[in-house]
């Protein structure tokens, strides 16, 4: 369900897609609040959140074999939208406090509500290397469940800095592609659970260097060294690594809050001690934006769902609340995403708008004189789960007029190495045989919908 509410007074607007986000928005659906969620798109990650970017999420309760990350995202939000949310597939530019209802500029739109769950989540920390924007996506990644599978790092040594559940997860992940994987650790220990640390220390192909520093890195057009400072003898020491992926932490997304809410020190949303309410009124916090220390896809859900409870009763107390019925009382089952079979030899179908693998793309090179978008993804990767539907809408717009085709570069390596792509998700739009232009990473659909259209019919 998408939004334009311009004009209108929400009951309460949810600004977050991660698992605290979600949970509100189910609860507050089921409240009959008919809530609005501003799901962001890049600012402070993605949409759907730390998840996904992970792989296996094996301590959620209910799902006993682990899910995927990127899944069960999906699941949250399908669970949301069959309960009447709205969402509003942007990123809120702005957040003003300081009048009532409060207002939120998002997508274009001013966005008024009374009540405000935050549930911005938190970002990836980078370490700010002297080479680290001539070798970012070029070695040096903050993703390595996105990036991992990428040609250039197959069978190479590889290295993941950070000491946490992240950091290990990572290590572990990257073995499958990597040579050797060497795990920078800032001091003498792991932090991460000790399940975690224990599969990373007992696995031959992780080596964990201790009390180590990344000073730089270095290579030619792609990374292949780094450089390691012994953090007890100062000692410097050069590592072969083809591969830099950060897992060094987050930091709370509150810019759009400063000097209008408390934050503490490091910027989190200050509550009561395991309560929702902010110092605002009617604003409340849910998930790691307020939690330096759980962090968890289960508190963030569990924190998730007090927000909305708190705002359902703040509203009603305040007699605040528009109470909207649903017109189904048993909501239509929620919708699934679909995933697109390879294309063979006889599913080809030359005027099909979506398919897949190298079959369909060589195909359509050669004989279609349509634009065509080639989308590089991997299995795992979640910004490739938040851009496929945007692309798919976008192609759905142009009604006939482009094509497209999804490469999976871990089915199809050497697709992916003769295109030059260095991680996922990248798009190359091509029009009579050449390549107009390519985008890497999670862009806003009118990007992609513009430059198709500019080009000559
Ligand atoms: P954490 O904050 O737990 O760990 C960050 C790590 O990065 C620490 O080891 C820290 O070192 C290190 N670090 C920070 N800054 C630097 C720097 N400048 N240089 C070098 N190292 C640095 O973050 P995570 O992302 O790992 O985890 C966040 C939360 O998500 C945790 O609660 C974790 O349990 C959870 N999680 C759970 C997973 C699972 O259960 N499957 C998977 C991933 C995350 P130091 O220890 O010295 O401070």
């Amino acid at each position: 369900m998408s939004a334009d509410r311009s004009g209108q007074v929400e009951n309460v607007v949810i600004v977050g897609s991660g698992p605290a986000g979600y949970t509100a928005a189910i609860y507050a659906a089921r409240a009959n609040l008919q809530p609005l969620l501003i799901t962001g798109f890049q600012r402070g990650g993605i949409p759907g959140g730390q998840l996904m970017t992970t792989t296996h999420v094996e301590n959620f309760p209910g799902f006993p074999d682990g899910i995927l990350g990127p899944d069960l995202m999906d699941l949250m939000k399908a669970q949301a939208v069959r309960w009447g949310t709205h969402l509003l597939e942007a990123d809120a530019d702005s957040i003003d406090l300081s009048q009532r209802p409060f207002r939120i500029e998002a997508d274009g739109q001013t966005i008024l509500s009374h009540s405000v769950v935050i549930a911005t989540g938190a970002s990836a920390n980078r370490l700010g290397l002297p080479s680290e924007e001539k070798y970012w996506s070029s070695g040096i990644s903050a993703c390595a469940i996105c990036d991992g599978a990428t040609p250039q790092f197959r069978n190479a040594e590889l290295a993941v800095v950070g000491g946490g559940d992240s950091a290990c997860e990572e290590a572990v992940y990257l073995t499958k592609y990597g040579s050797h994987v060497h795990l920078i650790v800032r001091s003498d220990q792991l932090r991460a659970s000790a399940a975690m640390a224990d599969r990373v220390l007992a696995n031959p192909a992780i080596t964990v260097h201790w009390n180590s520093a990344v000073e730089d890195v270095s290579g030619n057009d792609w990374m292949e060294h780094l450089t390691l400072r012994d953090r007890t003898s100062g000692e410097t020491r050069t590592l072969e690594a083809r591969g830099l992926f950060y897992a060094i932490g987050h930091t709370p997304n509150t810019d759009l809050l400063s000097g209008q809410i408390e934050l503490d020190s490091k910027g989190y949303l200050v509550t009561a001690p395991g309560r929702p309410e902010t110092s605002l009124d009617g604003v409340f916090s849910a998930g790691d934006v307020a939690d330096a220390e759980w962090r968890q896809g289960i508190t963030a859900a569990g924190s998730g769902c007090q927000a909305a409870l708190a705002a359902e009763r703040w509203l009603s107390h305040h007699n605040l609340a528009t109470l909207v019925k649903r017109e189904a009382v048993e909501p239509a089952q929620a919708e699934r995403p679909v995933n697109v079979e390879v294309t063979t030899e006889s599913t080809f179908d030359p005027q099909g708008l979506w398919q897949k693998g190298s079959y369909a793309l060589r195909k359509l090179y050669h004989d279609s004189d349509k634009p065509l978008m080639v989308i590089y993804t991997s299995p795992t990767c979640g910004p490739c789960h938040v851009l496929k539907p945007q692309l798919q809408r976008v192609i759905n717009e142009l009604d006939g007029n482009a094509q497209a085709v999804v490469i999976d570069i871990d089915a199809d390596q050497q697709i992916a190495e003769q295109a030059g792509v260095s991680g996922t998700p990248t798009v190359q739009l091509f029009h009579r045989k050449s390549m107009v232009k390519q985008w890497r990473g999670v862009k806003p659909r009118s990007e992609f919908k513009s430059a198709i259209e500019a080009l000559p019919a």
